[in-house]
C-alpha cells in the first residue's frame, strides 16, 4: 500500500506518518527530511534547493519528482511506503500516479488529509522541535507533546533541535503556498483515488481513526 499524507505544515504528517509506518511496517519517506539531509551534507542537490526551503517556497517539481522516483526505486519500498510531504502539487501527484501505475499497479494507493485549522498551525510549528539524530527524527511539541527531559529525545537520547524554517515568518509563507495548491490536490485524490480526511486534534484518536479506515477499506485501486 502507498499512503500519501496531505496537510499543511505542522498538521502532523511527520508524526502520524512515523507512527503508521511502524505499525504497518511500511517505509516512511519524507521529502523534507531528504532535502534537509542534502542541505546539511551540502551536496549539489542540497545547494540547489537550500534557498527555496529557507524562504518557505516549494522546491521545483522537476527536482522533487526526480528525487522521489529515485527513492521509490529502492528495495525497501517494493511493497509500498508512507509518503510524507509529497505530492504537494497536482503535477507531482500525476507523476506519482504514472510512476506507481507502471511500477507497482497492484498496490493500493490512499491519501490521508490532516485537516488542521490555520489558527492552530503557526502555534504548532513554532513550538516544534525535532531529534537531531537523523535515523530517529522524533518530533516533539514544546506545548502539547513535550520531551520528558528538556532538549533531549525520549527515544534515543540525542539533542533536540529546531528546524531553521520553523519560524513565524516562514510558516505563514508555507501556509499560503499550501493553500495555493491544496484545493486542486485534494480534488485530484478525491477523484482519482481514495481520500480520507481527519482533524488530528488528539494524536492517538487520529491514528486509531486512520487505521480503522485503512482496515475497513478492502477495495483495490
Ligand atoms: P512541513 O510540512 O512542516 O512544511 P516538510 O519537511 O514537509 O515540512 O517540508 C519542508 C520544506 O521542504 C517545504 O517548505 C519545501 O520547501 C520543501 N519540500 C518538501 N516537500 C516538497 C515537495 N513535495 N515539493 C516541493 N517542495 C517540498
Ligand atoms: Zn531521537
Amino acid at each position: 500500500m502507498y499512503i500519501v499524507m496531505l496537510g499543511a505544515p505542522g498538521s502532523g504528517k511527520g508524526t502520524i506518518g512515523k507512527i503508521l509506518s511502524e505499525d504497518m511496517r511500511l517505509t516512511h519517506i519524507s521529502t523534507g527530511d531528504i532535502f534537509r539531509e542534502q542541505i546539511s551534507k551540502q551536496t549539489e542537490l542540497g545547494k540547489k534547493i537550500e534557498s527555496y526551503i529557507s524562504n518557505g517556497m516549494l522546491v521545483p517539481d522537476e527536482v522533487t519528482i526526480e528525487t522521489v522516483k529515485t527513492r521509490l526505486s529502492e528495495d525497501d519500498v517494493k511493497e509500498g511506503a508512507i509518503l510524507d510531504g509529497f505530492p504537494r502539487t497536482v503535477a507531482q501527484a500525476e507523476a506519482l500516479r504514472d510512476f506507481l501505475e507502471a511500477k507497482n499497479p497492484s498496490q493500493k494507493r490512499i491519501a490521508i488529509e490532516l485537516d488542521v485549522p490555520d489558527s492552530e498551525i503557526v502555534k504548532r510549528v513554532v513550538n516544534r522541535v525535532t531529534c537531531s539524530n537523523k535515523s530517529c527524527g522524533a518530533i516533539y511539541n514544546l506545548e502539547t507533546r513535550k520531551p520528558k527531559q528538556e532538549g533531549i529525545c525520549d527515544i534515543c537520547g540525542s539533542s533536540l533541535t529546531k528546524r531553521a524554517d520553523d519560524n513565524e515568518e516562514t510558516v505563514s509563507k508555507r501556509l499560503a503556498v499550501y493553500h495555493a495548491n491544496s484545493k486542486e490536490l485534494l480534488e485530484f485524490y478525491a477523484k482519482n483515488n481514495r481520500l480520507y480526511s481527519v482533524y488530528p486534534k488528539q494524536l492517538d484518536e487520529a491514528v486509531a481513526n486512520i487505521k480503522a479506515y485503512l482496515e475497513n477499506d478492502k477495495g483495490s485501486n
